[in-house]
């Protein structure tokens, strides 16, 4: 999990079970720190102490002490952003919260309004690190998307027209969402989709296209060239925010897939499909700018042996252990991967070969150094490394030929580096 440590939420509601299961639900979820209150006079007390140590609050609309939302009021008072729930909700009292710069409101009718208020904290505390660049030449048109985005924690950039647009993405990569205008000078809406799309695909980088009402080809044109998503102005502030919401996770879902492919479910190490893709990468690298390409074939000495004495769930421990040594050591340097079982590899770039030798026979130490606590036992480790360097132009070779070398370990008493001279 993200450092969420220092993040804390009060929550008003004096309604003690949904108190309960809403604190505990984010506490352990999100690992968020929830400071309760039960009262309008406890929540005022605590807001008077200390209201800017709170990133949020999530407030009942009828509390005994303050039937009519007064809470509401308080927190706005306070800058606090709040989420309201309520036992029910008619329109008329839905537009006074939306109005009132609530971040949303929530029904309190089913086990799915825990979960719902749950994902938006989750939403809203992400939401933190992702870039939106809104693309409007109507000054007062930004003003307002912006005043919403800032509502909800994004990060924004403006840009003017097209052309200061696709400026202001080059110049940050790591925009994950364009809101674009249709009508601007320089370059529209489209044109600025267009070109976006030559060098981002739809799974990397969002696109929502605001057009006029009354002028629907303009949505369905929006899609056609590349856009994911419109918005038709005027919008109502929630359908904004939903879209947005929608678009964005989607956007992350499809980066934890692609992550997932990559990533070794035990140790959270790379695995092998990834140092493949990378390797290859790496080695172009060291063909154009020179230096070599180093793999480093790693493997637990008589690992069975683990596992038949701490049983399997002892082994998985040790190979976590192993991992984030080998992380802390290389995580830096170069790509660490699991490559199979017990078996790790490093690849990396070195100018020199000056002290490739001593930082694995320091990493085979530090290996030898551990103390894997399991249980009130310790389970001791040792690793065999084969270590190669560029000498051949194919990344399968120079695998082949650490591992070789690691055979070489094995055949020659174990727990040392043997290096391909
Ligand atoms: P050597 O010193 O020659 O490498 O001997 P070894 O016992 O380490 O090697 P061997 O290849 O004979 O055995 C490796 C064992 O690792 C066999 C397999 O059951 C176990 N293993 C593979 N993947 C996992 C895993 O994810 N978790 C656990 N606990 N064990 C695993
Ligand atoms: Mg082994
Ligand atoms: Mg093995």
């Amino acid at each position: 999990m993200t450092a969420t440590h220092g993040v804390e939420i009060l929550l008003v509601e004096d309604a003690k079970f949904f108190r309960s299961v809403i604190k505990s639900q984010i506490e352990n979820q999100l690992g968020f720190r929830v400071t309760c209150a039960e009262s309008y006079q406890e929540a005022c007390a605590i807001l008077d102490e200390r209201s800017e140590d709170f990133f949020l609050a999530l407030l009942d609309l009828n509390l005994p002490d303050a039937p009519k939302g007064e809470i509401v009021d308080y927190v706005i008072e306070k800058s606090v952003p709040s989420i309201v729930f309520s036992g029910q909700f008619n329109e008329e009292l839905r537009d006074h919260l939306m109005q009132q710069n609530i971040i949303d409101y929530v029904v309190k009718d089913s086990p799915a309004s825990i979960e719902y208020v749950i994902t938006t904290v989750k939403r809203l505390y992400n939401n933190q690190s992702v870039k939106v660049l809104l693309a409007d030449d109507s000054k007062t048109a930004r003003y307002q998307m912006h005043g919403l985005l800032s509502r909800y924690k994004f990060q924004i950039l403006e840009a003017e027209d097209g052309l200061q647009a696709l400026k202001t993405l080059d110049e940050n990569p790591d925009i994950m969402l364009v809101i674009t205008d249709y009508n601007m000078p320089n370059l529209d809406g489209f044109e600025l989709t267009k070109k976006i799309r030559t060098h981002y695909s739809k799974r990397e980088l969002c696109i929502i296209g605001v057009s006029t009402y009354g002028n629907h080809a303009l949505s369905a044109k929006f899609i056609k060239v590349g856009a994911n998503d419109f918005i038709t102005k005027p919008f109502l502030n929630e359908e904004f925010f939903c879209r947005i919401s929608q678009n964005v996770e989607m956007l992350e879902h499809i980066k934890a897939l692609e992550d997932s492919l990559i990533t070794d479910y035990l140790t959270g190490l790379r695995n092998r499909r990834y140092l493949f893709q990378r390797g290859e990468a790496i080695l172009e690298e060291v063909r154009n700018e020179g230096g070599y390409l180093v793999a480093a074939m790693c493997d637990i000495d008589h690992f069975k042996n683990i596992n038949d004495t701490y049983g399997h769930d002892g082994g998985d421990e040790a190979l976590k252990q192993v991992a984030n040594q080998l992380r802390h050591d290389f995580g830096n340097k170069g790509v660490v991967s699991r490559f199979g079982g017990e078996e790790f590899c490093i690849l990396m770039q070195c100018d020199t070969l000056d002290d490739v030798r001593s930082q694995f026979e320091d990493l085979r130490e530090s290996i030898d150094g551990l103390k894997i606590s399991y249980g009130n036992r310790e389970i001791k480790v040792r690793i065999s490394l084969g270590v190669s360097w560029q000498k051949t132009p194919a990344l399968d070779d120079l695998i082949n030929l650490a591992d070789a070398k690691l055979y070489e370990a094995k055949n020659t008493g174990r727990n040392k580096v043997v290096f391909d001279d």
